[in-house]
């Protein structure tokens, strides 16, 4: 069988080497093509109408049904479970090989088959089920205690034994390009007595990233660290934002609420973990030791190239942060086997965050609360303004990619401006 990940696979489409979109990637989304919704793939700079190439006959071998591809979500095609979306994915890449003429000789279907990536709508790929947020970056966790709390003791005494995380808000996520207002709340007045109201004054973005769930448990069931990859389908680079003052005022004593709940940015394409096999590293050496169903064998971080760029209003973009997946201290399994050592039952669709992902260096910190430490060091923009926060009209981009041996396999960009509260 054709190995997708291969390096030495090449495709009949011209693929510019920068692109994320290789033959060994083969990611999945949601398309909104001539009224229709249907499930995408992309390869260099273009979309593969995935639903189309089913109704062709060319993925007659995998049987699958027509109406998990014409489809507003990628759910119900996941929830055929990886026997499927492996195998789909395999023949896809396959068909898109230079060594394959089926599709490659037939200009008809071709045409109905490649579309131009930018001339196509992007839909957010899945119908969120539930949404979870961790906090499993060392170096996020230790940059906020540094500053709210004490220095010399900046991670709680939980933090090294516990994925710490807390259930968000799964409505309000919203696909990359959806622009939103600048939330309004409650924010610390001038004296405990007299709270203030109106526009955030502190609206920061958070780099994570997210995995979605392939595989429903029941209520009562636990996923092993051993066994949590059968349970994760793909992942996809997503925006946390976040409103720090109105955080600062409501966070006390039960964790984060208006502050995290009003947007948070996805991106549209949902990279396999099939295709991040390759990119697999190893993670922090965890002192303490953990609890017995927190510990892991093998690579379980992945090496994932992050940016984060503030775009200004004439879409001049500037680089603000460049950091990478492979700083977690808690990685995947580990957030997943304990989301559900409880009995805690997960279902398709699920959304499981990351938490703000910074590594050691100042320019790698993962939200401006901590590259401009507070406000206190606002950084400057390539147009030569300031920020301290994020400015009404700003755009966040956050792009990530992973690289080795030649070949990329990225997410493309999740993006999202900030208009004026209304
Ligand atoms: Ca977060």
């Amino acid at each position: 069988m054709n190995n997708v990940n291969d390096p030495s696979n090449k495709s009949w489409i011209t693929i510019n080497p920068d692109s994320d979109f290789s033959i060994q990637n083969i990611p999945f989304g949601i398309a909104f093509v001539n009224d229709e919704y249907k499930v995408v793939s992309a390869i260099g700079d273009r979309l593969i109408d995935v639903s189309s190439l089913n109704k062709l006959g060319y993925l007659k071998s995998i049987e699958i049904p027509q109406n998990t591809l014409e489809n507003k979500f990628l759910n119900d095609l996941i929830a055929l479970g990886k026997s499927k979306t492996n195998a789909l994915r395999e023949r896809i890449a396959s068909l898109m090989n230079v060594s394959n003429v089926e599709l490659q000789n037939n200009d008809l279907h071709k045409n109905t088959v490649l579309l131009e990536i930018k001339k196509v709508q992007m839909c957010l790929p899945v119908r969120i089920e539930n949404y979870t947020d961790f906090y499993s970056s060392i170096e996020h966790a230790t940059n906020v205690g540094t500053m709210f709390r004490d220095p010399a003791n900046a991670l709680l005494p939980n933090w090294k034994h516990i994925p710490i995380g807390y259930h968000g808000r799964a409505s309000s996520i919203i696909v990359s390009g959806t622009n939103f207002h600048r939330p309004k709340g409650q924010t610390k007045g001038p004296n405990d007595e007299i709270p203030k109201f109106g526009a955030t004054q502190q609206l920061d973005f958070e780099l994570e990233m997210g995995f979605i769930v392939g595989k429903e448990t029941n209520l009562g069931d636990s996923v092993t660290t051993d066994k949590a990859d059968e349970y994760i389908f793909g992942m996809v680079v997503f925006n946390d934002w976040s409103a720090r003052d109105i955080q600062s005022w409501e966070y006390v004593p039960l964790g984060p609420f208006l502050a995290k709940n009003f947007a948070s940015s996805v991106s549209p394409w949902v990279v396999t973990l099939e295709a991040l096999e390759p990119f697999r590293t190893e993670g922090y050496v965890q002192e303490p030791k953990v609890l017995p169903y927190l510990e892991y064998k093998g690579n379980n971080n992945i090496d994932i190239n992050l940016q984060v760029f503030i775009q200004d209003e004439k879409q001049d973009e500037t680089l603000v942060s460049t950091s990478n997946y492979k700083y977690m201290y808690w990685n995947m399994n580990q957030q997943l086997a304990h989301h559900t050592v409880n009995g805690c039952n997960i279902k398709v669709g699920d959304l499981y965050a990351s938490g703000t992902i910074s590594g050691k260096s100042e320019d790698s910190y993962g939200s401006m609360l901590e590259l401009t430490w507070r406000g206190t060091k606002p950084l400057k923009l390539n147009n030569g303004t300031e920020r301290k926060f994020i400015n009404d009209n700003d755009t966040v981009v956050m792009r990530g990619y992973c690289e080795k041996n030649g070949v990329r396999v990225g997410f493309g960009e999740v993006k999202g401006k900030v208009l004026a509260a209304n």
